[in-house]
């Protein structure tokens, strides 16, 4: 990492106990710093969450960013962009401010929902409006291009998923919603809930080997129901400022409980 103010590079340190705190001392009539650094994203399970692969891209800001410490994350404004090969596709909750070839950059909004709203990116990506009117879009990612090849019929009980949460809620906490789906054996992770989107990483035969599938599919259900319950509204007490403090989770039965709930129970009513 450097850190540069006024084209002087200035020194820094990592805080002994708070890992992600890096402490430094601006020199006066500083207004503003120039941060670069690299992220060393993990090449074995070992060392984390596998988040890139030859053919797949999770991009989760949270490890992107540094932010200045003292702040409302939802005070802090952002404006992200990413470069990515020529040929990948993506998928993101944020909205998209300019597209120049292989560079997009989004609009800016606070910091909060940059961190929230991860990208996936791949080079067998497939795109699925789920509800018709461009509001919830299903997006396969795949390590290999015959893994995205889902048939109607696979995707139907997913259109009814969206139905049927339309039908239980009465209506949307977003405009937008992105389910951003890695079928691989590679990319680490399971189902991680947004408030516009969600992550899963499904088997990579999700829909080559249908049949064999059904017992890991409410995880749809279930991720996308956390856009209500746990995102639109949350426990009380696991609302913090800023993303260097801890939350509290004395509601979890109801963060995760409801949402487990009705994750089976619509997965059933959905077909899934
Ligand atoms: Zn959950």
């Amino acid at each position: 990492m450097e850190i540069w103010a006024g084209g002087e590079r200035l020194d820094w340190r990592r805080d002994p106990v708070r890992v992600h705190a890096f402490h430094l001392v601006t020199p006066p009539d500083v207004t503003a710093l120039e941060v670069t650094f690299q992220f060393l994203s993990p090449t074995s399970p070992s060392q984390g969450d596998i988040c890139m692969t030859p053919a797949i891209l999770a991009l989760r800001w949270g490890a992107m960013v540094l932010y200045p410490a003292g702040y409302f994350s939802r005070r802090i404004r952002v404006r992200a962009s990413v470069l990515l090969p020529s040929d990948w596709q993506w998928a993101c909750a944020l909205e998209t401010d300019v597209c120049d070839g292989s560079q997009t950059t989004f609009k800016t909004t606070s910091l909060d929902v940059v961190v929230d709203s991860p990208l996936l990116a791949g080079r067998h990506f497939r795109r699925i409006d789920l509800d018709g009117a461009g509001g919830v879009w299903l997006n396969l990612a795949a390590d290999f291009p015959e893994q995205a090849q889902a048939t109607e019929a696979q995707i139907e009980p997913h259109r009814a998923l969206v139905r049927e949460m339309d039908a239980l809620m009465g209506a949307r906490p977003f405009d937008r919603f992105e389910i951003l789906v890695a079928l691989s054996e590679e990319l680490g992770g399971g189902g991680v809930e947004h408030h516009g989107s969600c992550e899963i990483v499904a088997p990579s035969r999700y829909f080559t080997a249908w049949d064999a599938n059904a017992a890991s599919r409410d995880v749809f259900a279930h991720e996308y129901g956390h856009a209500w319950n746990g995102k639109f509204r949350r426990g009380a007490d696991s609302w913090t400022p800023s993303f260097d403090r801890p939350i509290r989770n004395s509601l979890m039965w109801v963060y995760e409980g409801m949402t487990q709930y009705w994750g089976e129970v619509l997965a059933v009513r959905s077909g899934l």
